[in-house]
């Protein structure tokens, strides 16, 4: 906060001082013709000495007491608002300068709730904005993790092609390297820039009225190739003729991303099982699975971006599929869940609004 100069007390001081004499004198003015109201009316005599007298009582008694009043609302004025103004002030500084860790504590005495309010309102913003500065950098991280493993995959077989006299079996096979090494990133940067316009709303829900059943047989209809090579059975509970309005191609990737967890996750043998059922206004569809199920701490933690379970390590994946699926389900205001049980299997329930 900027230190008053000389100029700036002088400056206070003397409108101090001509607010205490005019006051003075107003008030002298009003006490005067009060006393001469009275003078005349009880049939008084006032000479002007007693007159003179009286006006300089009353002047320096009114200038005595605006001064005591105006100095103690100064105190009032340097406790009850410059203190927390200043303390506010500073945390919004730090704030600026990047420090999101700063935080306001509660000012005490009465009278400081509208202060309280805006310090409430401060802490909150840094938390949110450590928050955000924290996902920012584990972001940056990530993605350059993610982007290491097929890369290196990539390079490797890339050496290995280099070798003369390679046999046509083992080309096709290192080219095949080269070529899934690829996909996977470039299926991690679609998911990347869908999750990323997803979030800042670049995406605009195209609604329209379909039949989710339908949606539902066509998205798992894909896997036909997936379950029958992975002896995975399938059962299916589709309630007929549920409409929903819906931006359909943004209801797809969360299908798509819960039907290729359930094949990826449940061994050969397993059975996937999906359901729809519907209320007036609402649609459930569950996807359960008989897979290596979660736990409860794996559970917690699988809607956030990057994060894997420890079983997924093994097989394809990276971590954003769930994260797209929880904002999608956000921007439709809807609702997901999970139960799973290790060794038993996982069921992801959604709840979408009809309309
Ligand atoms: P990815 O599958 O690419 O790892 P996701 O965001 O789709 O990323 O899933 C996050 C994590 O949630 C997975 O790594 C896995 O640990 C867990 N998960 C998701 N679906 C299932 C499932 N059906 N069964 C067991 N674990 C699952």
């Amino acid at each position: 906060m900027k230190k008053p100069t000389l100029k700036d007390v002088l400056g206070s001081v003397s409108s101090f001082l001509l607010f205490f004499l005019t006051v003075g004198f107003i008030v002298s003015c009003c006490m005067m013709l009060f006393v001469r109201i009275l003078a005349d009316t009880m049939d008084l005599t006032i000479t002007p000495d007693n007159v003179g007298a009286a006006a300089k009582v009353t002047f320096w008694n009114v200038v005595l007491i605006t001064f005591l009043f105006k100095f103690a609302d100064y105190i009032r004025r340097k406790i009850m608002v410059e203190r927390p103004t200043k303390i506010i002030t500073e945390a919004t500084e730090k704030i600026m300068s990047g420090d999101f860790s700063v935080r306001i504590k509660p000012m005490e005495s009465s009278g400081m709730e509208g202060f309280n309010q805006i310090a409430m309102a401060i802490n909150q913003m840094a938390e949110e904005l450590s928050s955000v500065e924290t996902l920012r950098t584990d972001f940056i991280a990530n993605v350059s993790h993610e982007m290491k493993t097929p890369l290196a995959v990539m390079q490797n077989y890339g050496t290995l092609l280099q070798a003369p006299d390679l046999s046509d079996e083992k080309r096709m096979e290192y080219a095949k390297g080269v070529t899934d090494g690829s996909r996977r990133m470039a299926d991690m940067m679609t998911n990347i820039l869908k999750l990323n316009r997803l979030e800042n709303q670049q995406i605009y829900p195209q609604v329209s009225e379909f039949d989710l059943g339908e949606q539902l047989c066509e998205c798992l209809l894909q896997y036909e190739n997936v379950w029958e090579k992975a002896n995975i059975e399938i059962e299916t509970d589709i309630a007929e003729d549920v409409k929903v309005k819906a931006d359909a191609e943004l209801l797809g990737h969360v299908w798509n991303n819960l039907f290729s967890n359930a094949f990826k996750f449940t061994p050969s043998g397993g059975t996937v099982t999906v359901s729809l059922t519907a209320t007036d206004h609402h649609a459930i569809v569950k996807v359960t699975d008989t897979g290596c199920g979660m736990t409860p701490e794996v559970g917690a933690h699988i809607f956030e971006k990057f994060y894997q379970g420890d079983t997924s390590h093994s097989v394809q994946g990276n971590g954003l599929g769930l994260a797209l699926v929880k904002r999608v389900i956000d921007i439709m205001q809807g609702e997901i869940g999970v139960e799973s049980a290790v060794g038993k299997g996982s069921t992801f329930t959604v709840r979408i609004r009809r309309a």
